[in-house]
C-alpha cells in the first residue's frame, strides 16, 4: 500500500511516502528565525507556502505520481490550530480529489510507532522530547499511558527559550549542544548548579528557565559553561524519569523521540542508565527523531489496517489539545 503522510503540528512541514515498510521519501521544510522564537500566524504561513514544494520534492523522490497514492494520512492532534489547519486543509483536498481513505494521527503516539519501523523494539518505552511536548509513554492495556510528563514547558523550548535569551536564534537546541562540547571537562569543573526539579513521575522546567534568564544577565557565567550545565541538569532530569518508568512497568526497552532526541549527550545518558539495569536502548536516526511526516505515514498505515480506522472527509478536523491518553488504541 503507498500511503502519503503529512505533517504540520509545529514549526516542520513535512510530506512523506512510504510503500508497506519501505519510506520512499520524507521531506521536510521547518520554519527557523536568525533572531526571535515561533509566531504562530507566520508558521501557518511558512506551511501554506511549503506545501506545493513539498509535495512535488516527495512524489518526486518516491517516482510515484499523485494517482498512485491509497492512502493519506495527516497529522490531526496535539499542536499549534494555526499550523494544523494547513496540513488538514491539504489532507482534505487531497482525499477527495484521489477518492482514498483519510486517517487522523495523534502526533504523540506517531512518535512511539514510528520505531517500530526504525528499530528492533517491540515493547518499548518512549522518552519524547520535542519542542512542545516532554512525556514517558508505554503501551499497557488499550492505550498509549503517560507515565510523567512536563507539568509546564517541554524540554525543547525551554532550550530554545534560552537559546533566544542568549540571542542564538532558532531552533537553539542544537546550537545549545554545540556550546556545551566546548565546555565539557571530566571533573565536571565547569558545570554550574542550577535547579533540579521532579517531583515524582513529573519534571518542571518554568522555574529553571527564569534562573538562567537571571543568570544571562547577571554576565558573571560563560556561555558554554550554562549551556553544558543546562543539559547536564535537565538530560538528568528526563534520564532519572525515564529509569523509574522502565522500573514500575517492567518493559526492557527505551527508545528516544522528538527533536530533542537528537542530542548525542542525551542519547549517552540513556545508553549508560539502560546498561546500568539491563535494559535495551534504541534510538531512531535523526530524520525519524524531528517531526517528520513519515511516522504519520506508518501510524496512519498501521491504524488503517489493523485498526479499520478510516476519517471521513466531512469528519476530519483536528485536535490541538488532545492527549496521547485520549486515543482508543484499537490497532495493536
Ligand atoms: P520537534 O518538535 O520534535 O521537531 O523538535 C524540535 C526541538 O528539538 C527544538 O526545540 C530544537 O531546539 C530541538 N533540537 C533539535 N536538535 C537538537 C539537539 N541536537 N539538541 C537539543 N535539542 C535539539
Ligand atoms: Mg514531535
Amino acid at each position: 500500500m503507498i500511503v502519503l503522510g503529512i505533517e504540520s503540528t509545529a514549526h516542520t512541514f513535512g510530506i512523506a511516502v512510504l510503500r508497506d515498510r519501505e519510506v520512499l521519501a520524507n521531506i521536510t521544510d521547518s520554519f527557523t528565525t536568525a533572531h526571535g522564537g515561533m509566531i504562530p500566524a507566520k508558521v501557518a504561513m511558512h506551511h501554506e507556502e511549503a506545501y506545493l514544494p513539498t509535495l512535488r520534492k516527495a512524489l518526486n523522490q518516491a517516482g510515484i505520481a499523485l494517482r498512485d497514492v491509497e492512502l493519506i494520512a495527516y497529522s490531526d492532534a496535539p499542536g499549534i490550530g494555526h499550523t494544523l489547519r494547513i496540513g488538514a486543509a491539504a489532507a482534505k483536498s487531497l482525499a477527495l480529489e484521489l477518492g482514498v481513505p483519510l486517517v487522523g494521527v495523534n502526533h504523540c503516539i506517531a512518535h512511539l510507532e514510528v520505531t517500530a519501523l526504525t528499530t528492533e523494539a517491540k515493547d518499548p518505552v518512549l522518552l519524547y522530547c520535542s519542542g512542545a511536548n516532554t512525556q514517558i509513554i508505554a503501551y499497557d492495556e488499550g492505550k498509549y499511558r503517560i507515565f510523567g510528563e512536563t507539568l509546564d514547558v517541554g524540554i525543547g523550548n525551554l532550550l530554545d527559550t534560552f537559546a533566544r535569551d542568549l540571542d542564538l536564534g532558532f531552533p537553539g537546541g542544537p546550537k545549545v549542544e554545540k556550546l556545551a562540547l566546548l565546555a565539557t571537562d571530566e571533573e565536571m569543573r565547569n558545570l554550574i548548579s542550577l535547579p533540579y526539579s521532579v517531583k515524582g513521575m513529573d519534571v518542571a522546567f518554568a522555574g529553571l528557565q527564569t534562573n538562567l534568564l537571571h543568570k544571562i544577565k547577571t554576565k558573571e557565567f560563560r556561555t558554554e559553561h550554562l549551556c553544558y550545565s543546562v543539559q547536564e541538569h535537565v538530560f538528568a532530569m528526563l534520564v532519572e524519569v525515564a529509569e523509574r518508568a522502565l522500573a514500575h512497568v517492567g518493559k526492557k526497552e527505551l527508545v528516544l523521540g522528538g527533536g530533542v532526541g537528537c542530542n548525542k549527550r542525551l542519547q549517552e545518558m540513556c545508553s549508560i542508565m539502560c546498561e546500568a539495569r539491563g535494559a535495551k536502548f534504541y534510538c531512531p536516526p535523526n530524520q525519524f527523531l524531528v517531526d517528520n511526516a513519515a511516522m504519520i505515514a506508518w501510524t496512519g498505515k498501521i491504524m488503517h489496517e489493523r485498526g479499520n480506522i478510516q476519517t471521513t472527509v466531512e469528519n476530519a478536523t483536528i485536535k490541538p489539545y488532545e492527549r496521547t491518553d485520549d486515543v482508543e488504541v484499537t490497532w495493536k
